[in-house]
C-alpha cells in the first residue's frame, strides 16, 4: 500500500515571551508553567490536525534545553563548557512523557534532539580546546538520550541549524554516533541555504531528511541533481514570516516536491520551529499544512 503523507513539525511552538526572557531563571521543575505550554502546544497541533506533533520545546530554548542537564555545562548568558561533557540522566524525556499520555491513539510524537555540532558552535569552550572532540562528547550524550526517548517517541529527529553554514568532513560520523542501530526512523532538520551541502546531507545516516523548502525553494534543483534514498520532509509553509499560506499554495508546493522525490516524500511541515511566530500564526499556518495533506492524501 502507498504510504501516507503525513503532516509534521520541526520542534518548537510559541510560549508566552515573558517565559523566554525569563529562560536563565527558567529551571522549571518549580514550576509547572511549563505544563501548561505543552497542553497549549500539544493541543493547538492535535486541533490543527497534524499527524506528528512535538511537545512544543517549551521548557528552554533549543540549546540551553540540553547542556543545563548535561555534565560538564554551566549555564551564564551562553552555554560554557568547564569539564567533560557527560550525560546526566534524562534530558527531555519527563516532558516526552507528559506530551504523549495528551496524544489522541492516532497521534505520533516527534523527539527532538539539538544536534552535536549546533551544541558546539553555540557554546564557548573552555576546556576541550578543539571543536571535534567536543562535538562527538555531545553525539554520545545524546546518544544515550535518543535511548531514553525510544519508547515514548515515534520518529527522532536532530535539529542541526549550524550545518548549514559549515557542514564539517566529520559530519557524517558524528550524526551516525547518535543514530546508528536506533530502532526508530530518525530525521535530519538543517534548515538555512543547504544547496552547497546537498550532495554530503544525501549520505547522512538517517531516515529522513528535512529543509526549509518554502523559504528556499530553489533547493528542490539541487535536490533533483543527487537522487538518493532518504524520505523528505518538505518545509511547506514559512517559519519566518506572518503570511499565513493558502491550502491551494500548499498542495502546489507539495506537487512540486512530490514531483522531484516521489514517494520518498513522506512528510510535510513548517520550515523550521515556529517559536518566533504569534500563537495564531503558528495555529493558522498548522492547520492549512494539515487541510492540505489530507487532499493530497485524496480524503
Ligand atoms: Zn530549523
Amino acid at each position: 500500500m502507498k504510504q501516507k503523507l503525513k503532516t509534521s513539525v520541526i520542534g518548537s511552538y510559541p510560549i508566552p515571551i515573558d517565559t523566554l526572557g525569563l529562560a536563565q531563571d527558567y529551571f522549571s521543575e518549580q514550576d509547572s508553567s511549563w505544563a501548561d505550554y505543552i497542553n497549549q502546544a500539544v493541543h493547538d497541533m492535535t486541533s490543527a490536525g497534524i499527524n506528528l506533533v512535538s511537545d512544543g520545546q517549551t521548557r528552554d530554548p533549543f540549546i540551553q534545553l540540553f547542556t543545563r542537564k548535561l555534565k560538564g555545562c554551566r549555564i551564564r548568558e551562553r552555554t560554557e563548557i568547564v569539564g567533560p561533557v557527560e550525560y546526566h540522566g534524562p534530558i527531555t524525556v519527563p516532558d516526552q512523557i507528559y506530551a504523549r499520555q495528551l496524544l489522541p491513539r492516532n497521534v505520533g510524537l516527534v523527539g527532538v534532539l539539538t544536534g552535536p555540532f549546533t551544541l558546539t558552535k553555540s557554546s564557548i569552550d573552555s576546556f576541550y580546546h578543539g571543536e571535534k572532540e567536543l562535538a562527538f562528547d555531545f553525539a554520545v550524550a545524546l546518544r544515550a538520550e535518543a535511548e531514553h526517548l525510544l519508547k515514548h517517541v515515534d520518529v527522532i529527529s536532530i535539529d542541526e541549524p549550524c550545518f548549514s553554514n559549515e557542514l564539517p568532513d566529520y559530519a557524517n560520523e558524528l550524526i551516525g554516533c547518535i543514530t546508528k542501530g536506533l530502532s526508530r526512523p530518525t530525521r535530519l532538520h538543517v534548515c538555512g541555504d543547504v544547496s552547497q551541502s546537498v550532495p554530503q546531507l544525501v549520505d547522512m545516516p538517517v531516515d529522513i531528511l528535512s529543509h526549509e523548502f518554502k523559504a528556499s525553494p530553489f533547493l528542490f534543483d539541487f535536490f533533483k541533481e543527487y537522487p538518493s534514498e532518504r524520505k523528505i520532509c518538505v518545509g511547506a509553509v514559512r517559519s519566518d514570516d506572518l503570511r499565513v499560506e493558502s491550502v491551494e499554495e500548499i498542495v502546489a508546493h507539495v506537487k512540486k516536491a512530490m514531483a522531484i522525490f516521489g514517494g520518498n516524500c513522506i512528510q510535510i511541515a513548517p520550515d523550521c520551529g515556529q517559536r518566533l511566530l504569534p500563537r495564531n500564526i503558528a495555529f493558522l499556518k498548522l492547520k492549512n499544512l494539515a487541510a492540505a495533506g489530507e487532499i493530497i492524501n485524496g480524503r
